[in-house]
């Protein structure tokens, strides 16, 4: 039951009482109208809840009555009365206050623990929360990690897939790689060579983040005065105060390194650097950061390295080695693209052995192939890492030069033409000495696809035969548009 009614109730069940009581001892209208006025007060009090005054004023009528009994100013059983009456009235109302007092000490009590708890609950539930954004925070680590790992994976080629891998780090290492640092960042990707087992550099074509500077070598004594027998990666502050990279700091201008080996099955098939002009670039939190970047570039890389040796199984010549027609053209797809996504140049170098018949009229077809086998190998060897050399037919070989201007690519067909003839080729006992012809094109000068711009070194081939043989020509004739 509602607290207040039982009080009313009570204080009207005593007024009842009180009245009644005095009706029936015929109470003289002094005495009625004391204890009335006295209830009434009592009431008063009550309604306000003021308890305490209640109970002092059922006190102080009870002595009220008292003293006009002993005075005589009331008659004996009126007092009688009024004394029983204000005394139950004064019992109960004590009794409620207390009653109501311990109610709400327990109450408060109650409530205390209560507010203990909830402030317990609220810590927790901070802890909780900050747990919470701690884990997103690193979910949304995971997450990214997750989408680069995919996004990487998704390029089986390897240029492609680093190029991929370049745009990550950049990314990643955003205030170095932006236009407006002062340091010099630059970033490249090693692949040990099968051969030699030393690193070489996988060339940036086409990207915005250079790797100008780097050696494109490492053989792998260098690599474990830098990173230790055990490959681990490494953070220099300073390349020119650290005596394991005094060689790499002699020959370049970088002073911060990242050196981080992609290592995948306790096999390094990999490496990533990143460097800048400017000591102490990397904090521990970058260094940590290019760690777990190259180990998911660790799995898309040998994904791509995999790729990439299938590939170059069925696409290359069993004879010279060299790349076969089918790849020769779809690189060149490719190339054409990049040349023109990028704004680069793009040369093509068609190149044929002159009076060929004739070495295999007089010497017989064997000797042919034998010759043929060491004019493609030193092709490849004048044309440099980064061309891309094919067996283009029977005698006639393709040369393809991404990022390459017109002169540039000249040059290289003249080094290749000189090369060849400076010295005889040697099958057995014979020394043969053989020349070649070759026709020059270049992208986007002479043409804008694929085709023209094979038609065009092809022109300028046909016309150093012309020409008289032996001979480098450039493509004169007028471009040849997009077919
Ligand atoms: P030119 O200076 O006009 O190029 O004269 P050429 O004799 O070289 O003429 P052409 O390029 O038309 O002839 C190609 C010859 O190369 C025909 C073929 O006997 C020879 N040949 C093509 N493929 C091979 C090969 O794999 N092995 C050998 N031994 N000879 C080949
Ligand atoms: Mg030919
Ligand atoms: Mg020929």
């Amino acid at each position: 039951m509602n607290r207040k009614i039982k009080h009313y109730s009570v204080l009207a069940l005593g007024f009842l009482l009180v009245i009644s009581l005095m009706i029936m001892d015929q109470q003289s209208e002094a005495s009625t109208n004391y204890a009335l006025l006295l209830l009434s007060l009592i009431l008063l009090a009550g309604t306000l809840e003021f308890t305490v005054g209640a109970l002092l004023l059922a006190v102080a009528s009870a002595l009220a009555l008292v003293a006009g009994h002993l005075l005589q100013w009331l008659p004996q059983s009126g007092a009688v009365t009024g004394i029983i009456a204000v005394g139950l009235m004064s019992g109960f109302m004590a009794l409620i206050s207390q009653d109501r007092d311990v109610r709400l000490k327990a109450e408060a009590q109650e409530r205390e623990p209560k507010a203990h708890e909830l402030l317990k609950v609220e810590r927790k539930a901070f802890m909780i929360r900050r747990q919470i954004e701690g884990h997103k925070e690193r979910l949304d680590g995971l997450i990214k990690l997750y989408q680069v790992a995919k996004k990487l994976s998704g390029v089986i080629k390897l240029e492609a897939m680093l190029d991929e891998a370049r745009l990550e780090v950049a990314q990643l290492f955003a205030q170095h790689f932006s236009a407006n640092s002062e340091e010099d960042a630059r970033l490249a990707f090693y692949i040990p060579d099968e051969e030699s087992s030393d690193f070489l550099r996988v060339g940036v074509r086409g990207h915005e983040i250079s790797d100008e500077g780097f050696p494109d070598q490492l053989p792998v004594p260098e690599l474990k005065r830098w990173l230790g027998d055990s490959f681990s990666a490494v953070r220099i502050k300073d390349l020119s105060s650290d005596p394991r990279f005094e060689n790499f700091a002699r020959g370049s201008h970088f002073r911060s390194l990242l050196a981080i080996p992609l290592v995948m099955h306790d096999i390094v098939i990999g490496l990533m650097l990143l460097a800048t002009s400017q000591p102490g670039s990397y904090s521990p939190t970058d260094f940590t950061q290019a760690e777990v970047l190259g180990k998911q570039i660790v799995f898309a890389l040998r994904k791509a390295l995999l790729y990439r040796k299938v590939q170059t199984l069925s696409f290359t010549d069993s004879q010279t080695g060299l790349y076969v027609h089918r790849y020769f053209q779809e690189r060149l797809r490719e190339e054409i693209h990049r040349a023109e996504r990028y704004h680069q140049h793009l040369a093509l170098i068609m190149l044929d052995l002159d009076h060929f018949k004739k070495v295999n009229d007089e010497h017989g077809h064997q000797v042919g192939d034998a010759v043929l086998v060491e004019v493609a190998a030193r092709i490849q060897e004048m044309a440099g890492t980064t061309a891309l050399v094919a067996r283009y037919g029977g005698e006639e070989f393709a040369v393809l030069l991404p990022n390459t201007t017109q002169a540039r690519a000249t040059l290289v067909a003249q080094s290749i033409n000189t090369f060849l003839k400076a010295t005889s080729v040697d099958v057995g006992e014979l020394k043969l000495t053989i020349t070649l012809s070759a026709g020059v094109s270049t992208y986007p000068e002479d043409s804008l696809s694929r085709e023209s711009l094979i038609a065009t070194a092809d022109a300028a081939l046909y016309q150093a035969k012309n020409d008289g043989r032996d001979l480098v020509r450039v493509f004169k004739g007028k471009p040849l548009k997009k077919s």
